[in-house]
């Protein structure tokens, strides 16, 4: 086989066989099949797209370019949830305790943040001593002991997409339903899961602007997930304003916290039990949606989610009274408000605007080898809908660094309009996909 006839073929319209995607992407993880080849390659499928075919088989060769982690060895039903990713989206962050206080095995490998979307790894090591580096024995023992692991990525898990994806990154191929699929999918699967959540965020704020392109991208991961005999469900939600109040690090935590106190913001509350009550199901934990909702909310009147979250800082190295003081939390040096223009009703509070706000602000990385500041972020003072009073603040900057602060403030000041009429409310769950 060669690379170049395969490309050609792709390129031309033509489809590829199971083997020779085989090959292809175990001599791209080996280094014969060189960038530009792949790079050729992507942009091909970029145009033609894949057929179910070719992309089940792209997706089998990159969950088996490394290590498939085996948790054969642990009890209980194992579910995972994956975001696309959004603007103060810290859901898995009091959905995960709260699901393993419910009885569903967690085990959550995540990313960093990217842009102008945070990462819940970025997030948890806001945590004094948090850590996320696993093997897969010590995931395992974790996973059987306490019920949840919070890991990043390790380097010989699907090492083809770690590779493939940097090269989608710098060479315009990154908007490909089939590659975005086959990327995520794999890096899902690579988990031994009995299940699998997908929160597909659509709007200003999300990697997908239009409801049409997330559907099809959710119709084809659920139909991956089926192939590999891992049921996936998917919902669809809105990213047009950030989730909750906070976004940033330090911050977005405290913000988990009050949800697993019963305390948070409605949006993010509502958003964590909807896709914990789909977990819980999946899980076959209950056996409706009403008792699932029921035990969620059990769990967090108990006490039990929250102690949950307790019991995994301090499994992997974090301080856990952070649970009861978030005060130890990083903190920011100074704090800024935006005020409110005029006086109305907020017909649109940007997620794209103040996620680059965040990023500016040091809460995110312009650049991969970048390091964040856990302490700096933006509090959304006013929301879609809010009424507001001239010159009333619509949110906070909390900064470090006074050039940091000017390039956010001059990206806030355009983030909100304020109106006079009441807009729609928009529902928390726009479609769910099975
Ligand atoms: N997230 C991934 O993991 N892969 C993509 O291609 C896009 C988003």
């Amino acid at each position: 086989m060669d690379a170049i006839t395969l490309i050609e073929r792709k390129r031309d319209g033509g489809g590829l066989s199971a083997e020779e995607i085989g090959w292809l992407i175990s001599r791209y993880t080996d280094g014969f099949v060189t960038d530009y080849q792949m790079a050729a390659m992507a942009m091909a499928i970029y145009f033609n797209g894949m057929t179910t075919g070719e992309l089940t088989a792209w997706t089998e060769a990159m969950l088996h370019s490394g290590e498939v982690l085996d948790l054969s060895g642990v009890s209980g039903v194992k579910i995972d949830k994956h975001s696309t990713g959004g603007v103060g989206d810290k859901v898995s962050i009091p959905l995960v305790p709260m699901v393993a206080a419910a009885g569903v095995r967690v085990p959550m490998i995540s990313g960093r943040g990217l842009g102008h979307t945070g990462g819940t790894l970025d997030k948890l090591e806001s945590i004094p001593g948090f850590t996320t580096a696993f093997d897969p024995r010590r995931f395992a023992v974790q996973l059987e002991k306490i019920g949840l692991v919070f890991a990043g990525q390790s380097k010989s898990l699907v090492p083809a997409d770690r590779k493939l994806y940097a090269l989608r990154d710098a060479s315009g191929t990154v908007e490909s339903n089939s590659l975005i699929a086959s990327s995520i999918m794999s890096k899902k699967l690579a988990e031994d899961l009995d299940g699998l959540v997908l929160d597909v965020k659509v709007g200003r704020g999300a990697f997908m602007h239009e409801i049409t392109r997330a559907r099809r991208l959710a119709r084809t991961m659920v139909d991956l997930g089926a192939a590999h005999k891992v049921p996936v469900v998917a919902l669809l939600t809105p990213m047009d304003q950030p989730l909750g109040r906070e976004v940033g690090n330090a911050s977005e935590i405290a913000e988990s916290l009050q949800v697993l106190r019963g305390e948070g913001p409605d949006d993010l509350t509502e958003i964590t039990l909807r896709i914990g009550t789909v977990m819980l199901l999946l899980g076959g934990i209950t056996k409706d949606r009403t008792s699932a909702r029921a035990l969620l909310e059990r769990v967090i009147s108990d006490g039990r989610a929250l102690e949950k979250f307790a019991e995994v800082i301090e499994a992997q190295g974090g301080h856990p009274r952070v649970v009861e003081q978030p005060e130890l939390l990083p903190q920011p040096a100074n704090r800024t408000h935006i005020p409110s223009p005029r006086s109305g009703i907020v017909s649109q509070c940007d997620a794209l605007a103040i996620g680059l706000a965040a990023l500016r602000l040091g809460a995110g990385r312009e650049r991969k080898e970048d390091a964040i500041d856990p302490a700096v972020g933006i509090t959304v003072l006013a929301k879609v809908g809010d009424v507001v009073e001239a010159g009333e603040p619509i949110a906070m900057i909390s900064w470090n660094d006074a050039d940091r602060l000017e390039a956010a403030t001059r990206l806030l000041e355009t983030a909100w309009e304020i109106g006079d009429e009441t807009p729609r409310a928009t529902p928390i769950v726009l479609e769910e996909i099975r």
